[in-house]
């Protein structure tokens, strides 16, 4: 069996709103005619497939979008009985759905808190920047709605997680983000999410990306940034995938990242009707594995055609991503956004590449110094007090 994880988007790329960078929304031109509404039958076969190709003991069911909580209370519900009729005795299943909030209530949170599910909230930073691409169907700004559902998240004690998307309306502002989410929203997990949005109008120059797309550059400083104010004063009080996921890369410990770890291949995504593809960010003809109905999950996981996805991504490296010097954390970032050529003219080379070559440099003493206490059995945080002690930082 492959060990794998896998998105399920019960509504397809159905969303109740509209923001500008979605990448989701075209994806409906796949299935037209559909409902974009998971059956009954397609949530019991996922569910059963998916928890006895499951190693355990820890398993994760993770529901995304577009917009998963359109299918539903009831759904989800439904989803969670059929979990625990499923899993294999000595195995515990974990939830996590990703929503923009704006429909959850105190019954949603009633449900969430108490199945622990994690909640990916996707929140931009404060009003203006956040609203500056997330609008609804009208064009409407959605800041309050997920605000009140972030205070409602609270309130119930919901384990959230915020998703900040990094683009060219916020990534001048890195502080006033950090800020924002740390102390007024009282967000303790932060995932930054780039948006490098190819430019459809521009089909011959596969390199163009829209003006919403944060560049590379912009990119770098905006994590520089939020780094050095975390390493100062919040190590160990919030924390920051991207912190994490180098913290890890530093100490030669697997990470859960799959932008920035060697292959990819182990984050399949399923669609409404039950197609299964290799990932969530290439639902699309070529990369569909085929349909669990008609073929049982973990062997379409397993397939030589994803075994091959998941190996270009370190096969197609070129020579500058090969010979850098921070190619242990990057790894060259995710093909969907290995659009440049390289200095000497090889394509496949990231369109973040000087935004990660800044990051990953940058905080390499940091991450040194953190790894120091970590092998003498000390925490990571203890580099706060030192730096305010003005201790050395080697
Ligand atoms: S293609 Fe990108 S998002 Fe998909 S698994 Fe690979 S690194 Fe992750
Ligand atoms: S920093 Fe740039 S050159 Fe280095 S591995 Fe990442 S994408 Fe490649």
């Amino acid at each position: 069996m492959t060990a794998y994880h896998l998105l399920a988007k019960p509504t397809g790329a159905i969303c109740n709103l509209d923001c500008d960078y979605c990448f989701f929304l075209s994806k409906e031109e796949l299935y037209p005619g559909s409902t974009f509404r998971m059956s009954e039958e397609t949530l019991s076969e996922y569910l059963r497939q998916y928890l006895e190709s499951q190693i355990g003991p820890d398993i994760q069911i993770a529901w995304q979008g577009g917009e998963p909580t359109l299918m539903g209370l009831e759904f989800f519900r439904r989803s969670v009985a059929l979990a625990e009729k499923h899993r294999r005795v000595g195995t515990r299943v974990t939830y996590s759905i990703q929503t923009n909030g704006t429909l959850l209530d105190d019954e949603w949170c009633r449900f969430l808190r108490q199945h622990r599910v994690l909640v990916g909230l996707s929140l931009d930073g404060p009003r203006d920047l956040h609203d500056a691409y997330r609008h609804d169907k009208g064009g409407h700004p959605t800041f309050d709605k997920v605000m009140r559902a972030l205070r409602l998240l609270q309130a119930h004690e919901v384990d959230v997680n915020v998703l900040t998307s990094v683009h060219a309306a916020n990534a001048e502002h890195p502080l006033e983000v950090y800020r924002f989410l740390r102390d007024e929203a009282g967000v303790r997990f932060i995932q930054t999410i780039p948006i490098v949005e190819r430019d459809d109008s521009a089909p011959h120059d596969g390199s163009r990306v829209t003006s919403r797309s944060v560049t590379g550059a912009q990119y770098g400083e905006f994590l520089t940034a939020i780094f050095d104010e975390w390493v100062e004063r919040d190590v160990g009080e919030v924390f920051v995938q991207m912190f994490d996921v180098a913290l890890a890369s530093w100490f030669g410990e697997p990470h859960g990242l799959c932008v920035h770890s060697e292959t990819c291949g182990a984050a399949l995504a399923m669609e409404h009707n039950g197609d299964l593809y290799s990932c969530d960010h290439f639902v699309e003809a070529e990369h569909l594995l085929g349909n669990i109905h008609r073929r049982h999950m973990s062997s379409l996981a397993s397939s030589e055609a994803q075994m091959a996805f998941g190996r270009a991504k370190r096969e197609s490296l070129p020579r500058q991503c090969r010979q850098c010097d921070v190619r242990f954390a990057c790894h060259g970032g995710c093909p969907k956004d290995r659009i440049l050529e390289s200095a000497d003219g090889e394509p496949g080379l990231n369109y973040l590449c000087d935004g990660y070559l800044r990051f990953f440099r940058h905080v390499r003493p940091a991450m040194e110094r953190m790894c120091a206490l970590l092998r003498a059995g000390r925490a990571p945080a203890e580099i706060v007090s030192e730096r305010s002690l003005g201790e050395p930082r080697e």
